[in-house]
């Protein structure tokens, strides 16, 4: 689970960004920390680039390939 020190700096955020569950391999709208929604592994990833790939982690059988969701994005000036 991601972690921090200084709440101050994060806001919290209604927006749909956070709910789609993105596959390996698309190409980021947002850079910043995107969590794997089926066995919690996280990463974190510049804006642009693409998720890693469905061998990036391994599941167990029965729980399926890696989906990708936005769990802190970075808000540039
Ligand atoms: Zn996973």
């Amino acid at each position: 689970m991601a972690q921090y020190k200084h709440g101050q700096y994060l806001t919290q955020s209604q927006h749909e960004e956070f709910d789609k569950l993105l596959s390996p391999g698309t190409t980021t709208a947002n850079a910043g920390i995107y969590r794997c929604a089926v066995c919690g592994d996280e990463i974190g990833i510049a804006k642009g680039h693409t998720l890693p790939p469905q061998n990036h982690h391994q599941h167990s059988p029965g729980q399926g390939p890696i989906r990708w969701q936005l769990l802190v994005f970075a808000v540039q000036r």
